[in-house]
């Protein structure tokens, strides 16, 4: 544990957020049809569907499914490579992460729904997110599991996946308006809007709809003037 009390802690969503997984399914669905056509047809649609209901869609898993964890393995070298190759990463998620890194006594990590390993294979694929360390949940409620954090000092306690650390400032950036519930009061959020904004009413008043990731930036920039 790292008893160095930080300035602030900047906790990131990769899906939608940091991430643009429209686009990296497209990659995993042309990395699939030189398989399977028809596994590709039935992954991509797989995924509107879950995406229509905003459910978590486990991609991998569902290749495994079809074809085994032997072939799952050459198909994610492949997806590996193709990835790395192209700009996985949404509007301002670069100049996000930079504005953090500049700052002093701040660092930042990535907290995401979903299958360890699937969630991995994603990170590991896309430049820019190299060396961001992060925790994959089960938890729906991010807000809550970040309260979960806070112990009898009053501080946030940042789990070893996260680096560790001991703050009192947290900033939490994700897309969808359940991962809210639970927040304490005193942490700032940012709903980045993907679109998908059932529960959006119901956010707590702490937490700030933006358009971008660059509106982020601009917001942070004012609260901390
Ligand atoms: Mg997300």
């Amino acid at each position: 544990m790292n008893n160095n009390n930080l300035a602030a802690y900047y906790i990131l969503d990769l899906d939608r957020t940091l991430f643009n997984t429209e686009k990296a399914m497209d990659v995993m669905r042309g990395v699939v049809a030189l398989h399977d056509s028809n596994l590709a047809s039935a992954l991509a649609q797989r995924f509107e569907e879950y995406t229509l209901l905003g459910e978590s869609f486990s991609v991998r898993d569902f290749i495994i499914e079809n074809v085994g964890e032997e072939e799952m393995a050459k198909i994610e070298v492949k997806y590996h490579e193709v990835g790395l190759q192209q700009d996985l990463l949404h509007d301002g998620a670069t100049e996000l992460l930079a504005y953090i890194r500049a700052k002093d006594n701040t660092e930042l990590g990535i907290l995401t729904y979903g299958s360890p390993q699937g969630q991995t294979m994603k990170i590991n694929a896309a430049t820019g997110l190299e060396g961001i360390p992060f925790l994959v949940t089960s938890e729906t409620f991010k807000g809550a599991l970040i309260a979960s954090w806070r112990q009898d000092d009053d501080l946030y306690h940042l789990p070893e996946e996260l680096g560790g650390f001991i703050t009192d400032s947290i900033v939490f950036v994700d897309d969808k308006p359940f991962s809210f519930k639970g927040l304490p009061i005193d942490i700032v959020g940012y709903l980045v809007d993907s679109g998908y904004d059932a529960g959006i009413q119901n956010i707590p008043v702490n937490v700030t709809i933006v358009k971008s990731l660059n509106e982020v930036i601009t917001l942070e920039k004012a609260r901390l003037a």
